[in-house]
């Protein structure tokens, strides 16, 4: 068994009470990891905090930060393997995913953050009244940051980045689920020569636990959360109490409008992985498809074949595109959804141990819970559509808002229907492309805030207004 522990101070502590992290295609546990609770996110927030109010890490240049960022994203790159392999174990992702998207983009967000804080400018204000204004953006302070099981690492760089490149301390809680690459992200943190201190892990459950002791906390500054709306809303009932600035991730139920002067296989491509990379547990996958009538029979026969042979199997195997589900709680609540779909199911249903094939449901009615909430797994419905505003007002029909997809070759169509969609992400012909730069988040029940380049940094750091009296004469 591997052994994750805590890493608070610099130093990795596994000697308390542990829980076990399953494997969920062997359905065995693979590792022993540290419990934590309010003691230990006490210390882990002391740690951080003493680590920015007396440590070097929010005094040091840009210019050295960034290059001990950089060194620990060279590291990320060196052992590849080992975080790849820890995400497989703990949530039965594709290595193949770990491999090539997960443990570089992780390592690219570190790259990008600790470059956009070293290049970016600030405000210059000249005013008319003998005065100057300037603008600093200081780091706001410790950072707790709370992260979802399903893009472990991944999620986890996205918020640790741009806190620590703008000189924040950090106290990172992965899931429960998925211990395993945060411990070790935390070990080469401490190789590159971040001082200690400086970014602590925390593991833990999160109500009445390690998550909601973080969140509790008056000497955190910030709380960075990705996961689930009602956790969300807990959340931001603990942070209102200290006043603490809380950015918000939340679920989604993605719509995905194929229009029918669409390419075809550019949208069953797209759509394909929308909703069956990573078994459908993307918060931004395209769980409602809406389909032209005029086209609904031919798109649906390709889809179906094409989600048919998807290669399901374990998720060690690099031929891998579809594993299980992350846990045996999850999969239970996934398994609800598809004995009871509220429509025809096409293709899929259940697999093997806590696998759920690919799922495609038709003739659900709009009100139907497959419909309306997240059902976090790869599972679809496609309802036909008439009109374009018939479209918009289905894709529209939910809380959520994190985003949505649009395929058509008409490009007047393409702008006038992402102006109308009530989501913070649109992509038309295509899905999943980022750049870092641009807003990320969600509208309504998908989230509060957006982070991403120019949105991260006024998220983590207080900026600051010095007005400078001219004086006349010498
Ligand atoms: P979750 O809300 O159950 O847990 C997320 C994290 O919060 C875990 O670390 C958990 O321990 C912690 N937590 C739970 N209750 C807490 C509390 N009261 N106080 C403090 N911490 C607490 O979510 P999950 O099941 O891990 O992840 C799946 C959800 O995440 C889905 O809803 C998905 O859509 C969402 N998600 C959103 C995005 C996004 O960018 N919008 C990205 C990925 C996942």
């Amino acid at each position: 068994m591997e052994q994750f522990g805590h890493v608070i101070d610099g130093r990795e502590e596994s000697d308390g009470a542990t829980f076990d992290s399953v494997d969920p295609w062997t359905r065995e546990p693979w590792a022993t990891v540290a419990l934590g609770g309010a003691a230990e996110a006490h210390r882990a927030v002391a740690a951080a905090r003493r680590a920015f109010d007396e440590g070097p890490w929010p005094r040091m240049g840009f210019a050295e930060r960034g290059a001990l960022i950089h060194r620990f994203a060279d590291l990320l790159v060196e052992h590849l393997e080992w975080l790849a392999l820890a995400d497989t174990r703990d949530m039965g992702k594709p290595i193949s995913d770990a491999r090539g998207k997960d443990v570089p983009r992780a390592a690219q967000n570190f790259r990008f953050f600790a470059d956009h804080a070293r290049l970016a400018t600030a405000e210059t204000l000249p005013m008319d009244t003998g005065h100057h204004a300037y603008t600093r953006y200081e780091p706001a302070g410790v950072v707790a940051a709370i992260a979802p099981w399903n893009f472990p690492l991944m999620l986890e760089s996205w918020k640790v980045a741009p806190a620590l490149a703008w000189g924040n301390t950090v106290v990172l809680k992965p899931a429960e689920d998925t211990p395993g690459s945060a411990t070790i992200m935390a070990r080469l943190a401490l190789e590159a020569g971040i001082p200690p201190g400086v970014f602590n892990v925390l593991h833990g459950y999160g109500p009445n636990a390690a998550g909601s002791a973080l969140t509790e906390d008056r000497r955190v500054d910030r709380i960075t959360f990705t996961g689930e709306s009602n956790t969300g809303r807990a959340i931001t009932g603990a942070a209102a109490r200290n006043l603490t600035p809380v950015s918000l991730e939340l679920g989604g139920k993605g719509a995905n409008l194929v229009f029918a002067d669409a390419d075809l296989d550019t949208a069953v491509e797209w759509s394909i992985k929308a909703i069956f990379s990573n078994a459908g547990q993307v918060c931004l996958a395209g769980s409602r498809l809406y389909v032209e009538r005029a086209v609904l029979d031919e798109f649906l026969a390709r889809f179906v074949a094409a989600a048919e042979r998807l290669r399901i199997g374990d998720p060690k195997d690099a031929a891998t595109e579809l594993g299980p589900l992350a846990s045996e709680t999850h999969w239970r609540k996934v398994r609800g959804y598809v004995e009871n779909p509220g429509g025809k199911i096409l293709t899929g249903g259940l697999g093997e141990g806590w696998v759920v094939k690919p799922t495609v449901v038709v003739d659900v009615p709009a009100d139907a819970p497959i419909q309306c909430e997240e059902v976090f797994g790869p599972v679809v419905t496609v309802t036909p559509f008439d009109a374009e505003d018939e479209a918009i007002r289905a894709a529209n029909g939910t809380p959520f808002g994190l985003n949505a997809m649009i395929f058509t070759e008409n490009l007047s169509r393409a702008h006038r229907v992402a102006a109308q969609l009530r989501a913070g992400t649109i992509w038309a012909n295509c899905f999943f492309i980022r750049d870092l730069r641009a807003p990320f988040g969600g509208f309504g029940d998908s989230g509060w805030g957006r982070e991403g380049g120019d949105y991260s940094r006024e998220f983590f750091t207080e900026p600051k207004a010095v007005v400078m009296a001219i004086r006349s004469g010498q």
